[in-house]
């Protein structure tokens, strides 16, 4: 065997790799959503080390067909209802794959213009494609940037806010004084993380309360702890809002949270992680009414359109702020394009230096699908979701536990937590669907979010049928 995978065998070997990946498609309806196995058995599968003459990469297929895909969670299942969708398409996997031939590092535009350049215009037209406010564009004093994910993005906004609200001493002093974040009782897990990481300490986040019955976050309760924290010596810094949290896909209401942030001049974050893609669809653009006011917005594409984890989008309206909080300048790294001020070095825009050809895959995806195909994926997958809400409230039976604007529907049975979750137990048991749950004011709630491609009517009324006859089994015992 050659030392290296010479070109054509590259060729050869890869054909049989998108061979296996279309297979795997093809044949995905037909496995079990979720593995049986206990933990350990992928581990106690494989040998000790590696071998030590080199194998062919069919050896490496077959051990994907016994040993990894029958111990996977099949996110792209059709019958996959769980957490968040984190799709993918065939045009994203073709992007990445030419984003990997070309091992490009992105740090700097000068260490790949066209890297940074597609970059730009990809976020630029993403804006345009979710309506997003002028403020956020390259074009003006804005700018979107791609982050490996959503908690990235709530990191680096964290950082940018602390940069403002303490006028930029704390690149210099660190943090000399006390500062806040505020999110709903119902904010994302990642923005605790990104206030320890950033050194706000345990009580860096106040979660403001939501209404109990949209469970979105009470601007009133918002201004009331900014007040109490000003008057306590404590400096506000940023307000992470949410377009569909992760509980529910509440909408917390940015047109009053804005309003409270610009009279206190702290940074408003928004946090549309999964909801963001809705956006795509002019009919389901009220739930980013408000956004004028943010200071920064993410999305994830890796979510609700399509494109590949690793692929979050996010904007800021001011691009110098973010880049002063967070550009360190090496000798090693110093050039004439970024001396000369006219080009965008995205290391200053995020945490690590390195950076892939993320922007490929969302060309790639943005091409194939065009607007059109990305607003039937939105719309095929709120419509699933109506269909299977119409279910569950034409039994007795069942409630729905909150609105359902997008393609997640929270429900339960009329009865205890127990009966609840025994029934997501046995409807996960059969492998055919799998859901997740959360809890709603405490209650135990069933989530079932449509988000897969291969998802069609078949699979959600199948899910509906599995519901319906466990829930007759366990009503009558
Ligand atoms: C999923 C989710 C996140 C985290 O997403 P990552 O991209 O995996 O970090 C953050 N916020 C909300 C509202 C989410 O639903």
């Amino acid at each position: 065997m050659a030392e290296h995978m010479d070109p054509e065998e590259f060729r050869r070997a890869g054909y049989a790799v998108v061979d296996w990946i279309a297979d795997y498609w093809t044949t995905l309806g037909q496995r079990p959503v979720t593995s049986q196995d206990p933990p350990g058995a992928v581990a106690a599968a494989l040998p000790a080390g590696p071998t030590e003459r080199g194998e062919p990469v069919e050896a490496v297929l077959a051990d994907l067909d016994s040993v990894i895909a029958p111990r996977l969670t099949h996110w792209q299942h059709p019958g996959f209802f769980g957490y968040f969708p984190a799709n993918t398409s065939g045009p994203s996997v073709l992007g990445d794959l030419v984003s990997s031939g070309l091992g490009v590092q992105g740090m700097l535009w000068a260490t790949g213009p066209a890297c940074t350049e597609l970059e730009t215009v990809m976020l630029d037209w993403l804006a345009g494609l979710l309506d997003l406010p002028e403020r956020f564009r390259s074009t003006g004093r804005g700018g979107g940037v791609i982050q490996d994910s959503a908690s990235s993005a709530t990191l680096v906004a964290t950082l940018a806010a602390l940069h403002r609200a303490s006028k930029g001493r704390w690149r210099v002093d660190g943090i000399d004084r006390r500062y806040r974040a505020y999110t709903s009782t119902q904010g994302h897990s990642s923005i605790e993380k990104a206030a320890r990481i950033a050194g706000l300490g345990a009580d860096g986040v106040r979660a403001v309360e939501v209404d109990p019955r949209t469970q979105a976050m009470r601007p009133e309760a918002l201004r009331t702890a900014i007040e109490a924290d000003r008057a306590a010596g404590v400096t506000p810094a940023i307000v992470v809002a949410t377009i569909g949290t992760t509980s529910t896909t509440a909408v917390d209401p940015l047109p009053e949270i804005g309003a409270i942030c610009a009279e206190y001049g702290v940074w408003l974050h928004v946090d549309a992680a999964y909801a963001g893609a809705a956006a795509v669809c002019p009919e389901l653009r009220w739930s980013h009414a408000g956004l004028e006011h943010a200071d920064s917005y993410c999305f994830d594409p890796h979510k609700w359109l399509l494109t590949g984890f690793d692929c979050d989008a996010f904007w800021v309206a001011d691009r110098g702020e973010l880049i002063e909080a967070l550009t360190v300048m090496p000798e090693f790294l110093r050039n004439a394009a970024t001396e000369s001020g006219a080009v965008l070095d995205y290391r200053d825009w995020q945490v690590p230096l390195g950076r892939r050809f993320r922007a490929l895959k969302l060309w790639f995806v943005l091409r194939w699908y065009g607007v059109e195909g990305l607003r039937a994926h939105i719309r095929t997958g709120v419509a699933l979701a109506d269909r299977f809400a119409e279910r569950i409230e034409a039994d007795d039976r069942f409630e729905l536990a909150a609105a359902h604007p997008f393609s997640l529907v929270c429900f339960r049975l009329r009865a205890g937590d127990e009966p609840n979750a025994e029934l997501l137990r046995r409807v996960n048991d059969t492998g055919r669907v799998h859901l997740t749950h959360t809890r709603v004011e405490g209650r135990y709630t069933l989530r079932l979010a449509v988000g897969s491609p291969l998802t069609t009517e078949k699979q959600v009324d199948e899910a509906w049928d599995l519901l319906s006859a466990a829930a007759e089994g366990l009503l009558a015992g």
